[in-house]
């Protein structure tokens, strides 16, 4: 394996005609993190995966991997293997080829790419499925074969762009796991781009946001989930009540809800977690007023609430076996530190 590298985007932007598909972003990604791009359809995420890939050239800015300049290096010519979202398999040869292309070329011998191919097919959950035809695999396996095509050449940076869309939940969240583990093991660079926040948090080192072709927000899951920088971040990551909030001293604002503790330096608006709104009094807690419940949703492990207290509304989660019902009328609380200023 090569050594893992940095990697960083330095005032990076595309323009497609008109269209600024990635904005001024730079990025620095320290190697052997498992970097998630997270962001909304047509935010960009792509395009900068494939900047970093070498498969699209940016408008202005560099590209430099390892300390060297790459931004016009041909992708076969970088430390990076990159898995697309069309998965791009060669329909004519068989699985086995198709996953030990990238060592042929690389002339490795026959017998260890026998292994080495057998080895990733294993890893993604189809061991045996070598001799097939892809046209006879399914678009799941498909995306797993895609993916084992781009371990089994072991890059010191892996781009990988939505590799887990196609496959059903309880698939994807094995694959996660999988895919943590073997950054783990291996210590390598993931960059994975994705739009489901759940798939994130529960992978990723670093988040990076991605809003309009521009960086809204850097930093670990759970910074980003109990300190989200922008009101973007607090509505995309997770769901969040935002309010209005005028400072009026260190700590504490004026919101429609009355003044109430806050954290963070400054900011027009709170975000709430759902979480962080309760239903019993706790040390250090601040009564918001009384919440009439207008929807209660059942989802297994929590319910979410949603009500209002006076005009404005709220959510809310609790343990099901304990949700009020509709149109019940009760004191909420919020937690500490549950109100964090937006600085955006
Ligand atoms: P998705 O999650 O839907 O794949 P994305 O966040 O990856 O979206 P990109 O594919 O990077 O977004 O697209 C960003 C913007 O650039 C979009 O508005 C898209 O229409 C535009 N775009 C991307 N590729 C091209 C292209 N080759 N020509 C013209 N416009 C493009």
């Amino acid at each position: 394996m090569t050594q893992p590298s940095d990697l960083a985007l330095e005032d990076v932007s595309k323009l497609f005609g008109l269209q600024r598909a990635v904005d001024q972003v730079s990025l620095r990604i320290e190697a052997g993190n498992y970097v998630v791009l997270l962001g909304p359809s047509g935010s960009g995420k792509t395009t900068l995966l494939s900047i970093l890939g070498g498969f699209t050239a940016p408008t202005a800015g560099r590209v430099t991997i390892g300390g060297a300049d790459m931004t016009l290096t041909q992708p076969a010519k970088r430390p990076t293997a990159t898995v697309f979202q069309d998965y791009a398999l060669f329909p004519h040869m068989s699985v086995a080829e198709n996953v030990g292309f990238g060592l042929s070329v690389r002339g490795v011998a026959k017998p260890e790419i026998a292994a080495r191919v057998n080895a990733a097919l294993a890893l993604v959950d189809l061991a045996g499925f070598g001799a097939r035809a892809i046209s006879a695999a399914s678009g799941g396996q498909r995306q797993r074969i895609a993916l084992a095509r781009a371990l089994v050449i072991e890059p010191a940076i892996l781009l990988l762009d939505e590799p887990l869309g196609a496959l059903d939940l309880h698939l994807r969240r094995q694959m996660q796991d999988e895919l943590r583990a073997i950054q783990r093991r291996e210590g390598r660079t993931f960059v994975h781009v994705t739009h489901d926040q759940e798939e994130a948090m529960a992978i990723a080192d670093t988040i990076v946001i991605i809003n309009n072709g521009k960086i809204e927000d850097e930093g670990s899951p759970s910074r980003i989930y109990w300190r989200p920088r922008t009101r973007f971040s607090a509505s995309f990551m997770g769901e969040s009540t935002i309010l209005s909030a005028k400072q009026t001293e260190a700590g504490m604002a004026e919101t429609p809800l009355g003044n109430l503790p806050v954290v963070g330096l400054y900011g027009a608006h709170v975000a709430i977690r759902p979480e962080s709104v309760l239903f019993e009094p706790a040390g250090n807690s601040t009564l918001l007023g009384t919440l009439s419940i207008t929807e209660a949703t059942f989802q297994g492990s929590f319910a979410r609430l949603k009500g209002r207290i006076g005009q404005t509304e709220i959510s809310a989660k609790v343990d099901p076996r304990r949700a009020p019902p509709v149109g019940a009328s009760l004191p909420a609380f919020l937690a500490p530190d549950g109100a964090v200023l937006l600085t955006e």
